[in-house]
C-alpha cells in the first residue's frame, strides 16, 4: 500500500487525527474483514469508508437511500481531490453515461449509488469488469423492517453481492439500531463475521438545555436575535405553530425560511437549499425536517415544544454540530406541550397496542423535561449507554449551585388561586397577585382578597414566567381544555409547608464561543467562493477550520496545512486567497502571531524561544510630523483621503525606528509593494535627512513577526476606539483623530455589545439615518443578509453611507430597546 490512513486523512481532508472510533474501524477495513459500525449522527461515519477507499486497490461503491444528498457528498469529495461520482434516478442519460465511461476507464475511487441501481442490467455488466474493493452500506438499517425506515430496495442488496466475480469487503454504517435491527442488517446483508463497533450516542459537542416557563415567543425573538450569523433550526410541534413563528421573525426583519408538509415542494426545496447555502441562516420547520441535509455547521437546534419522544428529540438535536463544534440545543417546554403530543398521538393511529407505545415514550419525554440532574446521563442510558457521573454540559448540570427555595413565593400563588375558588387563568391570577385595577378583576371583588397586591414587587411578565414554572414542575394543575390553574395534591403539600419548591434558575444567553472580525471576513469570502462555484459554502471549508485560521492566523503554506480541514488540493484551490485575507487583518490589527516554523533545528528554535516577545518602539514627535506632511502632499496630489496613503500608525513606526532605505521599509506594517513603490522613496529620503541632520545614529532592528507596541499603547485600535467612547469623546472626533471611519467605530460597537452583552456604551445613532433611510436599509438587510454590509450597501442608492446601515443595524438588532 503506497499511502497509510494518517497520510489520508492529512492530504485529502486536511484532519490531523481520527475521532473516536473512527481508527479502528478503518483498521479493520483495510485489514479485509466486513464491518457494522454503529455511530451517532455527525460521528463521522462517512470517513470510515472514505479512508480506506483511497487506500484499498479498486472502487468503493456506497449505496445511499437518500438521492438528495448524493451531489453534496460528491462534490464533497471532488472538492477534496477525490475523484467521485454518483448514479441515480436525478442524472440526464448523458451524465449517466459519462459516469459509466469513467467506471469503464478506472476514472474514479468512490462511486455513490441509489439502492435502486443495484439491479440495472446496464450497470452490473459495467461494474462487474471493475475492479470493486469495498462495497459501503449507508444507513445500514433500511434494510430492516424493524427499523424506522425501511427500503424493499435494501433487500436486494446481497442478490447484487452475489453476482459479483469477487466479493469485496462489505461495511456497514448507521446512527440507529435496536438489537433486532442489528441482527437484520447482519442477516440481510450477509455481512462474513463482521466486526461489530457501537462507539456510543454521546454527543459531546451538543450542550442540551431545558428551559421552562418562559415567554416563548419572546425567547425566540431574543435568542435568534443575538445569533444572527449562526445557523440554527427552530422545531415546532405543528404546521400552524410554524407559520407563526416564521411570521414573527420576519415581522422583526430576520432572514428566515420555513419548512413543512402543507408547502409545495417548490418552496420546500427553495427554503432548504437558502439553509444549505447559509443564505438563510434560520429554518423554522415541523420535524419532517432534517432528513435529506448534512449541513455540518448548524449552531443550534431550538425546540419550540416538547417533541413527542426520545429518539426523535436526539435525532433533531443530532442535526446540530456535526463538524464537532461546540453547538446549542434548547428545548422550550410548556405544559400544554404535553396536551398538544396527546392530540398529536389520537389522531395518528388507531392501533391500540401502538398507542399505548407512543404514551408510554411521551410519558418517558416529559420524564427527561422534569428530572433534577442531567439530561445527558437520562437521555444516554434510555438508549441503553451507561454513564457515569455527570456531563457538565446540560442546563441542569451547570445551573448546579444556583437551586433557590421558592417556596414562599408559591405559597403566595398557590393561596391566591385557592382563594379565588373559581378556576382562572394564569393571566388574572398574576393580576390579583400584583394589586391591579383591571375592571373584570374589580367587579369579581377580588381586590378584597388577602393575596390581593402581595406580589408587586414581580413584573408581570416575571409572575406569568413563575407561576408557569410552577405548573410546569406540578405544583399547580392546568386545566387543558381552558387553561385555568387548579389546586393539586402538591399544591397543598406545599402551603402546609410539606413540601419544598426547589427551583433552578436557567439562564440562557449565547454560551458559543465568540468569533473574532477575521472569522467574519473568512465566512465572507467563503460565501463568495461558494457563490461562485455553486457549491454550499461547508464545502469550501467548514466553520471548525474557518474558527482555527482566525485563531492561528496562518499567512503561508506550511501553516495553513497545519489547520484541521486544510488539506493539499484545497489549499491549491482556496489557500492563497484566505492567506491573503489573513495577513490584510493582521497588518490591520497590529497583531502579533504566535511564530510557526515546520522543521527548524533545535537549535534555532531556542534561539527563538529567547527572544521577545513584543517589539517597542516610540514616536519621535518631529519626525512623525514631517512625514505626516508628506502624506498630507500625497492625498492631494493623487485626491485620496490621507489614511487611504498611510495610516497614522504607520508613519508612527517609520518615526520611531528610521528605515533609511527600501529593504527596511518592507519591515514597517502596513505599507506593502505597492505603496512602497509609490511612496517609498520619498519617505526613506526624509528619514535619512533628518537623521543627518540630528547627527543620531540608530540601530536597526528587525521586527519580524513580533508584536509591535508604540508608545507603550498595547490596546488594539477598536480597543482604543470603544475606550475613548467611553470616556464620552464624539464619535466624529475620534474618527478623524485616530483615521478610522465612523462605519468602523459603528461596527467596533456593534461587536463590542455583542460580545460582551454590555449595553452601556452610549451612541447617538439617530443622527446617522432619517426615517426613510431607514426603512429603505430594514429592506434591504431583509433582502440580503444582516453580515453582508457590502451587498446591502451596493443594493442601496449611493447616497446611503456605510454609516447609516451600521447605525440602523445597531438601532434595530443590537441595542435593546
Ligand atoms: P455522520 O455520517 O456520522 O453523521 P459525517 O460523516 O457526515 O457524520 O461527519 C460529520 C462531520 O465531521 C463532517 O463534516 C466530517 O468532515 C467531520 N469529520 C469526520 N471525521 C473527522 C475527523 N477525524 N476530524 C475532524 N472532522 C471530522
Ligand atoms: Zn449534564
Amino acid at each position: 500500500m503506497a499511502i497509510n490512513k494518517l497520510e489520508v486523512l492529512e492530504k485529502y481532508f486536511g484532519y490531523k487525527s481520527f475521532r473516536r472510533g473512527q481508527e479502528k474501524i478503518i483498521d479493520e477495513i483495510l485489514n479485509g474483514r466486513d464491518v457494522l459500525a454503529i455511530m451517532p449522527t455527525g460521528g463521522g461515519k462517512s470517513l470510515c469508508y472514505q479512508v480506506p477507499a483511497l487506500i484499498l486497490d479498486g472502487i468503493t461503491i456506497v449505496i445511499s437511500p437518500l438521492i438528495s444528498l448524493m451531489k453534496d457528498q460528491v462534490d464533497t469529495l471532488n472538492l477534496m481531490g477525490i475523484n467521485s461520482a454518483f448514479l441515480n434516478s436525478s442524472l440526464s442519460t448523458y451524465e449517466f453515461n459519462e459516469v459509466i465511461n469513467g467506471i469503464v476507464n478506472n476514472k474514479y475511487k468512490i462511486i455513490y449509488v441509489a439502492p435502486e441501481r443495484l439491479h440495472s442490467n446496464e450497470f452490473i455488466t459495467v461494474i462487474t469488469q471493475a475492479k470493486i474493493s469495498q462495497l459501503a452500506i449507508d444507513e445500514a438499517h433500511c434494510v430492516s423492517q424493524w427499523g424506522h425506515d425501511f427500503r424493499v430496495s435494501y433487500k436486494g442488496i446481497s442478490t447484487f453481492i452475489d453476482k459479483l466475480i469477487e466479493r469485496p469487503i462489505i461495511t456497514s454504517f448507521t446512527a440507529t439500531a435496536s438489537e433486532e435491527v442489528r441482527r437484520d442488517i447482519i442477516n440481510l446483508l450477509k455481512l462474513n463475521d463482521p466486526k461489530i463497533f457501537i462507539t456510543g450516542f454521546d454527543r459531546e459537542n451538543l450542550r442540551i438545555n431545558i428551559v421552562k416557563g418562559v415567554d416563548k415567543r419572546k425567547f425566540v425573538l431574543n435568542y435568534i436575535k443575538n445569533n444572527l450569523r449562526d445557523s440554527g433550526i427552530i422545531y415546532a410541534a405543528t404546521r400552524r405553530e410554524v407559520d407563526s413563528i416564521y411570521e414573527l421573525l420576519k415581522k422583526n426583519n430576520i432572514n428566515v425560511g420555513r419548512y413543512h408538509a402543507g408547502l409545495s415542494n417548490d418552496e420546500r426545496i427553495k427554503y432548504q437549499e437558502q439553509f444549505i447555502n447559509d443564505e438563510t441562516s434560520v429554518i423554522v420547520a415541523t420535524n419532517a425536517f432534517g432528513m435529506g441535509i448534512d449541513k455540518p455547521n448548524i449552531r443550534y437546534v431550538l425546540h419550540y415544544n416538547m417533541p413527542k419522544n426520545i429518539e426523535g428529540y436526539y435525532q433533531e438535536i443530532g442535526r446540530a454540530g456535526r463538524d464537532g463544534e461546540e453547538s446549542e440545543c434548547i428545548m422550550l417546554f410548556s405544559p400544554a406541550d404535553v396536551i398538544t403530543q396527546k392530540y398529536l398521538i389520537e389522531v395518528s393511529t388507531e392501533d391500540p397496542i401502538r398507542k399505548t407505545n407512543q404514551y408510554k415514550k411521551l410519558q418517558q419525554m416529559t420524564g427527561l423535561v422534569y428530572i433534577n440532574n442531567c439530561y445527558r446521563k437520562y437521555i444516554l442510558e434510555y438508549f441503553g449507554d451507561s454513564y457515569e457521573g455527570e456531563c457538565g454540559n446540560c442546563s441542569n448540570c451547570l445551573s448546579k449551585g444556583e437551586v433557590k427555595d421558592r417556596t414562599i413565593d408559591a405559597q403566595k400563588v398557590i393561596s391566591c388561586v385557592y382563594k379565588m375558588k373559581k378556576s382562572f387563568g394564569v393571566g388574572m391570577i398574576v393580576d390579583v397577585l400584583r394589586g391591579s385595577k383591571n375592571k373584570k378583576l374589580l367587579n369579581l371583588g377580588f381586590d378584597e382578597l388577602s393575596t390581593y397586591g402581595i406580589m408587586k414587587n414581580y413584573s408581570s411578565d416575571g409572575l406569568k414566567e413563575f407561576t408557569n414554572i410552577l405548573i410546569a414542575h406540578g405544583y399547580l394543575d392546568v386545566n387543558e381544555e381552558f387553561g385555568t390553574v387548579a389546586l393539586n395534591n402538591i399544591s397543598f403539600k406545599v402551603i402546609k409547608d410539606e413540601v419544598k419548591v426547589l427551583l433552578k434558575e436557567v439562564n440562557i444567553e449565547s454560551n458559543k464561543v465568540e468569533f473574532n472580525d477575521l472569522f467574519e471576513k473568512l465566512r465572507l469570502l467563503r460565501q463568495e467562493i461558494a457563490q461562485e462555484e455553486k457549491k454550499a459554502p461547508y464545502m469550501i471549508f467548514g466553520d471548525g477550520t474557518l474558527r482555527e485560521m482566525s485563531i492561528k492566523y496562518p499567512t503561508t503554506k506550511v501553516e495553513i496545512l497545519e489547520i484541521s480541514g486544510v488539506g493539499e488540493i484545497k489549499y491549491e484551490r482556496y489557500g492563497e486567497k484566505f492567506i491573503s485575507i489573513i495577513k490584510e487583518y493582521i497588518i490591520e490589527n497590529n497583531i502579533k502571531k504566535e511564530i510557526v516554523i515546520e522543521n527548524v533545528s533545535q537549535e534555532t528554535e531556542e534561539n527563538l524561544e529567547r527572544e521577545d516577545d513584543y517589539f517597542e518602539i516610540n514616536t519621535n514627535e518631529e519626525l512623525l510630523e514631517r512625514l505626516i506632511n508628506i502624506r498630507q502632499g500625497f492625498a492631494n496630489k493623487l485626491n485620496l483621503p490621507v489614511s487611504m496613503v498611510l495610516s497614522k500608525n504607520t508613519l508612527k513606526e517609520i518615526s520611531g525606528r528610521y528605515p533609511n532605505n527600501l529593504e527596511m521599509l518592507k519591515d514597517i506594517a502596513g505599507i506593502g509593494p505597492k505603496k512602497i513603490e509609490a511612496y517609498g522613496d520619498k519617505i526613506v529620503e526624509e528619514v535619512d535627512k533628518y537623521i543627518i541632520e540630528k547627527s543620531i545614529n540608530p540601530i536597526w532592528k528587525e521586527k519580524k513577526r513580533k508584536k509591535l507596541i508604540i508608545d507603550g499603547e498595547t490596546r488594539s485600535v477598536s480597543e482604543i476606539a470603544l475606550d475613548r467612547m467611553n470616556m464620552g469623546e464624539e464619535i466624529e472626533a475620534i474618527s478623524e483623530d485616530m483615521e478610522i471611519s465612523i462605519s468602523t467605530i459603528l461596527g467596533y460597537v456593534t461587536d463590542y455589545i455583542k460580545s460582551t452583552g454590555d449595553y452601556s456604551i452610549s451612541v447617538d445613532i439617530d443622527r446617522y439615518f432619517d426615517k426613510d433611510n431607514e426603512k429603505m436599509i430594514l429592506d434591504a438587510i431583509n433582502k440580503n443578509e444582516i453580515d453582508k454590509i457590502q451587498a446591502i450597501k451596493k443594493s442601496l442608492p449611493d447616497y446611503i453611507k456605510y454609516e447609516a446601515i451600521r447605525a440602523v443595524i445597531l438601532k434595530n438588532f443590537i441595542l435593546k430597546n
